[in-house]
């Protein structure tokens, strides 16, 4: 089936604000294994919206519409599409009162006249509860055409499509989808690709799609099975084969799994803690761990130590090796691996300094040399990166290599 996204909003085409929307879709509509050859984004315009609404029912099975389901004039979308399929509008009671229950909850009570505007629905069409805000979810279905009308912002849109909307999608396909996500960490994208590409090359189901996240490599494999058991069966085959690739480079084959969720896992198994002293990441690494809930079993403390000074005075680095290395050095990170893991009593740790550009570097140590320093229980392992991006790129990177350097140290240990 094919599916295809109208964003609608003036503040879209502005540039005022991303259309995550339609990238949230993209992702999640590939993933339930419908294609999608159209989208675009429509301005707050009723001939315009009403055209590009006739253009993609002409085209594709499914049209899905993101904002201008709000209670104000200029939001069209619902009366737009009730047009094209000719449809009134009627008051649906069911929503009137969910309104009214959610200004008491959440807006003290009082309902503004206009937002009753958002009870109408068009004639026969399935209402779906939005659960954190006031305008529902409105599915159309007419002479195997389906549109489905969605809110704008992202905190409404999301819970709805993975409470409804996807399981919704998934019922009109003959077979269900399922679909597992493999996470590799400690090698590169391009060496991983190419470790699969037969396996690529040779796929019908289930398929095997690489996925782009920074410093790690995620294979999405889909199966189609009328249900989650022959779905185990089809995947069996597939995973023991790249299993048998990666080894324990896979950390995980759960799509909610991060690298830091795997990590905290690791440490809580071994019965450790853990400690982090940044320079040029700025506690994003002490923030990727705390992404994780229940971090706090593993980790208690956690410097930024950006000058020379705090080095020093914080984590115990000689003034000697400051002076004769640098800050970037492979001994500096070494001491500061050492000196974070006494100062906090944590049985880990990873240091990392570096040069995240874009001014600082020399030709001695450019822009994008990293050192990672990573201790566990007395040994300590340091690691040296050039990485080639912009600042923000090079110290997710950095992240990213150190939070796979601990790993690597941890599950040496097992
Ligand atoms: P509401 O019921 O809150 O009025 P709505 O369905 O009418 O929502 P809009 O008014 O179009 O939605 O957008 C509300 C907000 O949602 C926008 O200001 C923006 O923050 C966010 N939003 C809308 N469309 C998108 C999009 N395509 N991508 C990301 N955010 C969006």
């Amino acid at each position: 089936m094919t599916v295809e996204f109208i964003s609608v909003g003036t503040e879209i085409l502005l540039g005022n604000i991303v259309n995550t929307n339609a990238a949230y879709l993209s992702e999640q509509c590939a993933a339930l294994g419908l294609s999608c050859y159209h989208q675009c984004v429509v301005g707050d315009n009723e001939d315009r919206l009403e055209r590009a609404v006739r253009q993609a029912l002409s085209r594709s099975d499914i049209l899905i519409l993101s904002g201008g389901l709000g209670p104000t004039k200029d939001d069209l979308t619902k009366e737009v599409v009730a047009k094209v399929f000719g449809k009134d509008l009627y008051e649906d009671a069911h929503t009137r009162e969910r309104i009214e229950s959610y200004f008491k909850r959440v807006r003290s009570g009082q309902v503004t006249p206009n937002n009753w505007k958002q009870a109408m629905v068009p004639e026969g069409a399935k209402v779906v509860d939005n659960h954190n805000g006031t305008a529902p979810g409105l599915i159309i279905e007419e002479n195997g055409k389906i549109a489905i009308l969605l809110p704008g912002p992202p905190n409404e849109i999301k819970p709805m499509f993975e409470r409804d909307i996807a399981p919704y999608l998934n019922r009109l396909q003959p077979e269900g989808l399922y679909s597992k996500m493999v996470k590799i960490c400690s090698i590169g994208e391009s060496k991983a690709e190419t470790m699969v590409a037969d396996l690529m090359d040779a796929q019908t189901n289930p398929t095997i799609a690489p996925y782009a996240k920074t410093g790690e490599v995620h294979f999405r494999v889909t199966a189609k099975a009328s249900d989650e058991e022959e779905a185990e069966k089809l995947f069996a085959p597939l995973m023991d084969e790249l299993f048998s690739r990666f080894g324990d480079k896979i950390y995980t084959t759960r799509e909610e799994v991060t690298l830091e969720a795997a990590i905290v896992s690791l440490l809580e198994e071994q019965k450790m803690t853990m400690t982090t002293a940044e320079s040029c990441t700025g506690g994003l690494l002490a923030g990727r761990i705390m992404n994780v809930a229940g971090a706090s079993n593993v980790y208690k403390e956690g410097y930024i130590t950006y000058s020379n000074d705090a080095k020093e005075r914080i984590l115990g680095v000689k003034r000697e090796t400051l002076m004769q290395y640098g800050a970037v050095s492979r001994q500096t990170a070494e001491e500061m691996a050492r000196g974070v893991a006494n100062v906090a009593g944590a049985d880990a740790s990873l240091s990392v300094t570096g040069i995240a550009g874009p001014g600082g570097g020399t030709s001695d140590k450019p822009v994008g040399l990293v050192y990672v320093g990573c201790y566990v229980k007395g040994h300590v392992r340091v690691e040296e990166f050039h990485f080639t991006g912009n600042r923000d790129k090079n110290r997710e990177f950095a992240v990213a290599r150190a939070l796979t350097l601990l790993r690597e140290e941890l599950i040496g240990r097992k």
